[in-house]
């Protein structure tokens, strides 16, 4: 490790603070962990190094406090000296944003002004970045947004059918999420099929607890199945996806719900945790499916039929298909959940390969297909190293 050559990539929430410290050359990992509960009296703070784990509870119980006992830890490491600069993930960055950049007033200004879009996370982004600013003074910050990669996305990709008049207004349209992850995953696919990835059509899942799938052609998002917000789309964990915007009104006459009651049920209650009444982790609907729950069974088909669906469509923007990649927790390791979706998609020439798919998990990436053009395959994604490469590259690490 030579000096000055570390990232420190923050990923602030509300009450949380996810860091990772990494080499962006050589890609290794020398701390990483979670900052949680922030705001409450019992906040805490997790480091994992060399193999350990230690847990502390924060002296201060803010962002400033997480970013102070980050600091003692690194002095504690030796590593405080070698951080070079501060990644930051931003949820938002509307149409403001195409590419990651330096974080300047006047761009911190901007991504305040997406606070509409974001009301939850932007503001959570922005404390981080402010309070990694009173920590690390001497630090350059640069953002990376979760929405720019999506910012190729033609109009008619784009638009809602209401009126013109909300995107006018308010910036009503669709922008998608998971950037970092379909960029990485997008290059990682091509470096391992060795494929010139301006000459590359390719689906990406990415099934984590939030999920969504996009459409990426020569190395450009061409759609994607998130929207306006993380809501649209697929099934996920605690998330509705897709549903009749008809509903909203009958929750709000019939079951006497207001606005954030609503809200809440379809972003926190609904999705597997919704139909399963089990869980809304995958690993624990399947393994209540095994035992006989019939909702959990249903729940796995719904999220799996739904997937479907949406890569048979996805391959319009595309106009071929080369590549069908899962990832993210679920399409990493579900190896039931890969097959239960690649059944359904005979007709587009895709062949599992049954001992393949099973070895894929637990980190194992690779073809998980018998058939090639197209082939599916499965690639774990690295939202924090490809944080970690921007940040180095805009500050010219
Ligand atoms: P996040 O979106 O929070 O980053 P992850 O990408 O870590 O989430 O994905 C979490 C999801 O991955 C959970 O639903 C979890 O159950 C699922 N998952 C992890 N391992 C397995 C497994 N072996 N089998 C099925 N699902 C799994």
């Amino acid at each position: 490790m030579s000096a000055s050559n570390l990232i420190l990539v923050l990923n602030c929430g509300s009450s949380s603070v996810k860091f990772s410290v990494i080499d962006p050359k050589s890609e290794e990992s020398f701390l990483s962990g979670l900052a949680e509960k922030l705001g409450l009296a019992d906040a805490y703070i997790t480091f994992k190094y060399d193999g350990k784990k230690d847990t502390i509870t924060l002296k201060t119980n803010d962002h400033v406090g997480a970013l102070e006992s980050i600091i003692d830890k690194l002095k504690e490491l030796g590593l405080f000296d070698k951080v070079a600069a501060i990644g930051h993930r931003v949820v938002h960055g509307a149409e403001l944003f195409t590419d990651s950049a330096e974080i300047t007033p006047d761009m911190l200004k901007k991504i305040e002004e997406c606070y509409s879009l974001a009301p939850l996370h932007n503001p959570a982004n922005v404390q981080g970045i402010q309070a990694a600013q009173k920590a690390f003074p001497n630090l350059k910050n640069v953002a990376v947004f979760d929405t720019s990669f999506h910012q190729t996305m033609p109009e008619r990709a784009y638009t809602y059918a209401v009126p013109m008049k909300l995107y006018r207004e308010h910036k009503v349209r669709r922008y998608g999420f998971h950037g970092t992850s379909y960029r990485f995953v997008t290059a990682e696919a091509a470096k391992m099929l060795n494929r010139d990835v301006n000459d590359f059509a390719l689906i990406v899942a990415h099934l984590g607890n939030g999920a969504s799938i996009a459409s990426i052609l020569n190395g450009k998002s061409m759609d994607t199945s998130m929207g306006l917000t993380p809501i649209e789309g697929l099934v996920m964990g605690t998330r509705c996806g897709d549903v009749d915007a008809g509903l909203f009104s009958l929750m709000a006459q019939q079951c006497n719900m207001d606005v954030k009651a609503i809200d809440t049920m379809l972003n926190k209650q609904s999705g597997l945790l919704g139909i399963s009444e089990v869980s809304n982790d995958c690993r624990e609907v399947e393994e209540a499916a095994a035992a006989g729950n019939k909702n959990a069974q249903l729940a796995l088909d719904v999220f799996a039929y739904r997937l479907a669906k949406y890569i048979a469509s996805y391959v319009v923007p595309l106009g071929r298909l080369d590549a069908l990649v899962f990832t993210g927790g679920i399409g990493e390791n579900s190896a039931s959940m890969r097959k239960a979706v690649i059944k359904q998609l005979g007709f587009l020439g895709l062949e599992l390969d049954d001992k393949a798919n099973e070895e894929c998990c637990r980190g194992k990436a690779g073809v998980i297909t018998s058939s090639t053009k197209p082939l599916a395959m499965v690639i774990n994604t690295n939202e924090e190293l490809m944080i970690a490469q921007d940040t180095a590259q805009i500050i010219g690490a």
